[in-house]
């Protein structure tokens, strides 16, 4: 089945860029030129999108808000959303990530790099039932709790492993200092982000040469990546 990517961008000249670009890699491809449309459009039980591209800056309703109504919406709540922003102040990624987007991606970009980023994470989300991460070098049984790297296996605390699994589980997804705080040590944790670097770090050192699957996303948080053999 063809995916389907409904792109909420007013400037005519990079949606139309971003359909060319998009249909000729056997997309489907809908455009939206304001946020009114554009929520019209992922409402549209007959015709969903499999991920909607979001300009933040847009007449009327802005981006954030569109994303906020469709994380409100039980049709859209988990629809992938990855959001186009001029703004490259570190505000205003963390609003879109804390939105509920999956991704942003800063203007001016190279449609190769959207289009890379959308297949990430719609790879995520079709396999978000997996039960396991595998790539060359790396392997993590998220069911047996196991993990190796370079067929060495690595033993991990469970906190550790804990952390490595909701990575690995959002591969190209950046998971905020926030997200992973909340999802990994739960939502009454107190304590401040240090802790998580911390565990970051041993983590990566304990992975050795397959620490580089985790990249850092300056002033914003962590982001799987994998490792490309
Ligand atoms: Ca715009």
């Amino acid at each position: 089945m063809k995916h389907y990517v409904l792109i909420v961008e007013d400037e005519a000249d990079i949606a139309e860029s971003l359909r060319y670009n998009f249909e000729r890699e056997g997309f489907k491809v809908q455009i939206a030129e304001s946020g009114e449309k554009g929520l019209r459009l992922a409402l549209d039980e007959n015709r969903p999108p499999s991920l909607v591209l979001l300009d933040l800056m847009l007449p009327g309703m802005t981006g954030i808000e569109l994303c906020r109504r469709l994380r409100r919406e039980p049709m859209t709540k988990k629809m992938p959303v990855i959001m186009l922003t001029a703004k490259a102040a570190e505000g205003d990624k963390l609003t879109g990530l804390d939105t509920g987007a999956d991704d942003y991606i800063t203007k001016p970009f190279s449609v190769k790099e959207v289009i890379a980023r959308v297949r990430a994470v719609l790879r995520r989300v079709d396999s978000e039932t997996v039960q396991k991460y595998e790539d060359g070098q790396l392997s993590v049984d998220f069911v047996d709790m196991r993990v190796f790297c370079s067929d060495e296996e690595v033993k991990l605390t469970r906190k550790e492993f804990a952390l490595l699994t909701y990575l690995a589980k959002n591969t190209g997804r950046v998971a905020t200092r926030q997200n992973l705080l909340d999802n990994v040590w739960g939502y009454s944790y107190f304590g401040d982000t240090r802790t998580l670097d911390v565990h970051i770090r041993r983590l990566r050192q304990k992975l050795g040469d397959c620490g580089d699957c985790i990249e850092t996303v300056v002033g914003v948080g962590y982001r799987f990546v994998g490792l490309k053999s």
